[in-house]
Formats: C-alpha cells, structure tokens, sequence
C-alpha cells in the first residue's frame, strides 16, 4: 500500500487500523479520516532532525494552510512545533485552539491594515514581511500599539524547483517576497533596518511546493546565505534566523519520488553552518515551514457511490455524494491520487471509470482514468488517498453542498474533530 497506515483485510480498507466501511457507516459521507499518530510522528520527524542539526535552536513551523482547524494548532503545540498562519481566520483560529502566538509567523503578501493591528493584538511573535509597503504600515501601526514587532523578510532567490507552476513561489518574478537579484531585497532589508518599531529576526524563502529533489533547498540555502553575507558587509546587519519555507513532497501515487526528509534536514543545516563560517557569519537558526508532509498522507477521504454509469463504446463514470467541493485539487491543478473501494479492496480492478463528484460542473472530477472493480455498483464506500493536505481547507460550499466533517482515529477509537455541517450552518449568514 501507499503507505502503512493504509491495509487491507477481508475485503475491507483499513486505516490507522480502523474499518473504513463502519466509520463510513457510522459518521456518514463524504467523510475525512485523519491518522492522529500520523500527523505528530511527522511532526516529530521534523523536530527531532532539526533539534540535532548544526544550526542552534532550530524549529518547525507547521504551515497550517494545508489543513487548518482548531483540534490541529493543539496538537502542533502539544508536539512543540511553531505555527504559519496566513489569515485573520487562521489566526483566530489557532488562538481560539490556545495555541501559544507568539510562536506563530504571520505569512501573505498582502495585509490589510486591519489584519496587521488583528495580529499584532493577538501577539503573533513574527511577521513574514514581504513588501515594502508593509513595512511601512507595520511600523506604523505597531508604533501606535507600543509594540516592537519581530519581522523576516520574505525574499526570492531566483530558484525554480521544476514541481508546478501553480505553486512554484521562488523565482524572481514571483508575486511573493521581494527579488534578491534585482537588488530590491537589500533595500528592503535597508528600509526594515531603518523602522524604530521593527525587529529584523532574519529573511525568509519559499522555493515552492511538492519538492522531490534534494538539491533544491541546498542551493536555496546557498542563495540565502550569500545574500545574508552581503547584508552584513553592507549594512552591517546579521540575521539570526534563517527560514527556508516549506515545499517537501509526499507520495500520491505508487511510484511518485521519494524524499528522505530528516536526511534532507541535515543536509542543508549542515551547508548553513559551513557557508556561515566560510562567511564570517555567526550560524543562524533554521526554520523550515512544512505543510504538505506533515498531513497529506494523515488523511484519507471516504465517499458513497450513487451511480455506475457505462456509456457504450465511450466511457465510464463513477458518481460519488461529494467532489470538488471537498476536493478541488484535481479541477485545479490535475492533481493525481490513489483511489480503491473500500468496501472491494481486494476485488481484481477490472473497469477504468472516472470518479466525479456531485456538482453541477464537467469539470468536478476527483480522479479521471480509475481502475475499479466492474461489481462496483451504488451503496459501495469509495476512499481516495492522501488527501490531508489542502483539502478540507480548499472545500468549499460550491452548490450550497456542506462541507464534511474530519474525524480523528487515535489507537482504534475515532473522535469528531470538525462536525459535518448542516443545512443552518449553511443559512447562518443569510439575511431573509
Ligand atoms: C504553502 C507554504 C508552505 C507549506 O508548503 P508545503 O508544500 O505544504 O510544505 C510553507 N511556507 C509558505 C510561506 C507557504 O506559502
């Protein structure tokens, strides 16, 4: 299997050792099942391979965009990692969960003023400024609140990772973080330097997303450190934190690339410490921010089949009670998973069908060209794979459907974490 949270036994698909066919009965579907023990063993993997490294004091960050509710910024705090929040709902959320703020890096390219004052009032510890225009009304607006605010400096280091365009976020003409290359990253280092209200902690990259290859973060380590040796020279300012964002990919399909992400850790902590040397650098804390790799392949999704539909001569469909609404990634960026009947997990798979979702929309298909079992038929449980990661967070209410609910399975028991939404919750906001 895909990975070993994932069996099979008597037919039926198994997960966190759990029957997937009687939680699909018991909570409904569309469902999301996520492995607890997953999620903090990748955690731990994280820190454990950064608390040895050769850069001191250095941290996770979970980048919670990939999957954000408030049973989760517990569990990162409870495993001792940092948090990435990108929103005033993200931040809210975590805040609500008690996740500990100061420990949380304020992401996004474009803050409003209004979420500047909301996260500075939250106590968010660090800003990842990416503009010139936010430094300014930081500043500003953090001098208004008597408050001197920790900032990195979001920057480009010219590296394209070859993953996707959709989520390569590293090249110099990015709409993230300011160009190293063109000269505008030292002058915002300069302008940042200048702020009586600012801190400047360090500078921060982002390379992109589902990286495969580990020579990417050691070249963008080695961009960063170089622009980190010409701040020193000229403008006599040392970083003391080096954040080298996110991006490691996880496995979707047999046969995708692998990363051996602890190997990969200390790799690149090790080029830090000896290029800071070779610099004259003192060496700077790590901070790597993982999303992708720290849920995706915690979670699965399970669906029930309403319709088998065989167009003679053409092709097949399978019909399942959710779709893009809980899973945009295929409609967004031809995103490939694995998908197996739940119900007929060890049936010899014998007919390709696409599994499409309920919209009203061609393009709500959460899987084309899947091989089921031709017995498939409506009532069976259909489960897709690795869908942790920018799921539940992407779904949307598209067609007014709701949104399922997430449910944790820990040591063979299974807790709602997030409930299915209803009907109400859909009119909450709907002034009649
Ligand atoms: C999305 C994002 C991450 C997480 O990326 P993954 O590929 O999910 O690990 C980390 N940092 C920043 C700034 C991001 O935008």
């Amino acid at each position: 299997m895909l990975y070993d949270n994932i069996t099979v036994k008597d037919g039926k698909l198994f997960f966190a050792g759990m029957d997937t066919t009687l939680l699909a009965k018991k909570h409904g579907t569309p469902l999301y099942l996520m492995d607890e023990d997953r999620i903090r063993g990748n955690c731990r993997a994280y820190r454990d391979a950064l608390k040895g490294c050769a850069c001191p004091d250095s941290e996770a960050v979970y980048a919670s965009k990939a999957c954000s509710f408030a049973g989760i910024y517990k569990m990162i705090a409870e495993e001792g990692l940092c948090a990435d929040v990108v929103s005033p709902g993200e931040i809210y959320t975590a805040k609500k969960a008690g996740f500990p703020m100061e420990r949380a890096y304020f992401q996004g390219n474009n803050k409003t003023d209004e979420d500047i004052a909301f996260a500075i009032d939250c106590g968010v510890g660090y800003f990842v400024c990416d503009n010139f225009e936010e430094l300014d009304v930081l500043d500003r607006i953090a001098g208004e609140k008597g408050v001197r605010q920790k900032i990195l400096l979001r920057v480009t280091p010219g590296i394209d990772p070859h993953t996707y365009a959709e989520v390569s976020t590293g090249k110099v003409d990015s709409k993230f973080g300011v160009a190293i290359e063109t000269g505008q990253a030292a002058e915002a280092v300069q302008k940042a330097l200048s702020k009586k209200n600012l801190i400047f902690e360090g500078i921060h990259c982002h390379v992109g997303s589902m990286v495969f290859d580990s020579d990417v973060f050691l070249r963008a380590s080695a961009v960063m450190l170089g622009f980190a040796a010409e701040i020193k020279k000229n403008l006599g300012a040392e970083i003391k934190i080096l954040d080298l964002g996110g991006g490691y990919g996880v496995k979707y399909y047999p046969g995708q690339g692998e990363i051996d992400i602890p190997q990969n850790i200390k790799a690149v902590a090790k080029r830090v410490a000896e290029l800071s040397e070779e610099y004259g650098l003192k060496t700077p804390s790590l901070r790597l921010e993982p999303g992708r790799s720290i849920v995706a392949d915690a979670g699965i999704t399970l669906y029930t089949v309403g319709s088998v539909k065989k167009i003679t001569g053409y092709k097949n469909y399978v019909s399942v009670d959710g779709g893009m609404t809980d899973n945009p990634r295929y409609a967004l960026y031809e995103s490939k998973y694995t998908v197996l009947t739940a119900n007929k997990a060890d049936s010899p798979c014998d007919m390709t069908a696409d599994l499409v979702g309920r919209c009203c929309e061609s393009g709500d298909i959460i899987q084309p060209g899947v091989s089921f079992p031709s017995s498939i038929e409506r009532g069976d449980a259909v489960a897709v794979l690795t869908t942790g990661a920018y799921n539940y967070s992407m779904a949307s209410n598209y067609n007014r459907v709701p949104r399922p609910p997430i449910v944790l399975l820990r040591g063979g028991s299974d807790r709602v974490a997030v409930r299915r939404e209803s009907l109400d919750d859909l009119l909450s906001n709907d002034i009649v």
